[in-house]
């Protein structure tokens, strides 16, 4: 399954986050049986008020909503590329991740230490993303030794060889992988893609703030809303203590402190939710009696593709696939009435599923 690992300084609010996950697992856990539970992983359903409306049509048994695993990555410190800390435990955690979630630290606190001394968010990044490539040229060197050993005996490998040392010398430079002009080369790319770079990987900035902060965005989140913009990536401002509380409450305590901070709507959710939609993930839907539930799959997938995630027989026997778009099945309500509004689509391998299809799978086993 995707991913997103979590990684921050020190006392940045990780914990207090992923403790915070880990509550929006368990109490959910009892209708995802199928979700392994590991210490270190939180599998959370991402809220989607689509399978809310799907739900109230079709009176289902049960609702699933699409989940989504998040990571904790403990030990990521200034030298954490040496293997200082947890080090390389670290680099392998981090690396299954297909994205990763930088929780920064954006509140003042005079009783928690910083471990750089002060608060300032914009030198932490720096610090995570350092390692983040120091750790990167470390494993390109690796990968290139190997292959100019190989090279001696196999002409054919110098391509690779000068590639990969362009590599190098692009990542030394201070660039981050994923901006490497040369990364789909034919004989770049299956190396590039096995070295699973970290540098490569999707950045969600995540400001954590205290209670004052949650209100009006203070200096420090302001800063990093700017930098994070100039760099087109996701941000999302929560107050991981209040995150952490909220998930004991019922929901209208929790909707009424929610307001008292003057927000709508848990930093949580928009985390999941951004996660969800960073690592390039949609879901279709599947509608009856027993069960509505959301299905998570890649941007760009076919139908057999999208039917393999319920059933790898499903993908094997496809034979077509019987799709409403959401808007078609809220206004007409059940599968025969969009038939008879001809609004329900027969469809074929080729095609590609879209985000809120209800889907009806043909298929021979
Ligand atoms: P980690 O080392 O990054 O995992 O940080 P922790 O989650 O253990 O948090 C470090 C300390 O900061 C703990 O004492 C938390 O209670 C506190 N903390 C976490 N989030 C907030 C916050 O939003 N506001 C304030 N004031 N303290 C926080």
């Amino acid at each position: 399954a995707l991913s997103i690992g979590i990684v921050g300084l020190p006392n940045v609010g990780k914990s207090t986050l992923f403790n915070a996950l880990t509550k929006a697992q368990n109490a959910e856990s009892a209708n995802y049986p199928f979700c392994t539970i590991e210490p270190n992983k939180a599998t959370v359903p991402v809220p989607d008020p689509r399978v809310d409306v799907l739900t109230q049509i079709a009176n289902p048994q049960r609702t699933l909503y699409a989940t989504i695993d998040f990571i904790d990555i403990a030990g990521l410190v200034r030298g954490a590329s040496k293997g200082e800390g947890l080090g390389n435990q670290f680099l392998g955690n981090i690396r299954e991740a297909a994205a990763i979630l930088e929780v920064v630290r954006c509140f003042d606190d005079e009783n928690i230490t910083h471990v750089e001394g002060s608060v300032d968010p914009l030198r932490d990044i720096e610090t995570i993303e350092t390692e983040l490539l120091l750790a990167d040229i470390q494993a390109v060197e690796k990968r290139l030794d190997k292959l100019q050993r190989s090279s001696k005996g196999d002409k054919t490998m110098r391509p690779a060889v000068e590639a990969m040392e362009r590599l190098l010398g692009f990542l030394n430079a201070g660039n981050p992988a994923a901006s490497f002009p040369e990364r789909t080369l034919d004989c770049l790319a299956p190396h590039f893609r096995d070295l699973a770079l970290l540098t490569d990987k999707k950045i969600i900035y995540c400001a954590n703030v205290d209670e004052d902060g949650l209100q009006e965005d203070n200096e420090h989140v302001r800063r990093l809303a700017d930098f994070a913009a100039a760099r087109s990536c996701d941000m999302v401002k929560i107050c991981a203590k209040v995150e952490e509380e909220l998930q004991g409450l019922e929901e209208a305590e929790a909707k009424e402190l929610l307001e008292s901070y003057g927000i709508g709507e848990s930093g949580l959710v928009q985390v999941i939710r951004t996660g969800y939609h960073t690592l390039g993930l949609i879901s279709y839907f599947t509608v009856g009696v027993k069960e509505v539930r959301a299905w998570t799959i890649r941007q760009g997938w076919t139908g057999p593709q999208a039917a393999g995630v319920i059933h790898s027989d499903f993908e094997r026997g496809f034979i077509r696939a019987e799709v409403i778009s959401y808007d078609d099945y809220v206004k007409h309500k059940t599968e025969s009435a969009c038939r008879s509004a001809g609004v329900l689509r027969s469809e074929g391998k080729e095609y590609i599923v879209k985000d809120g299809d209800v889907v009806h799978f043909l298929f021979n086993v």
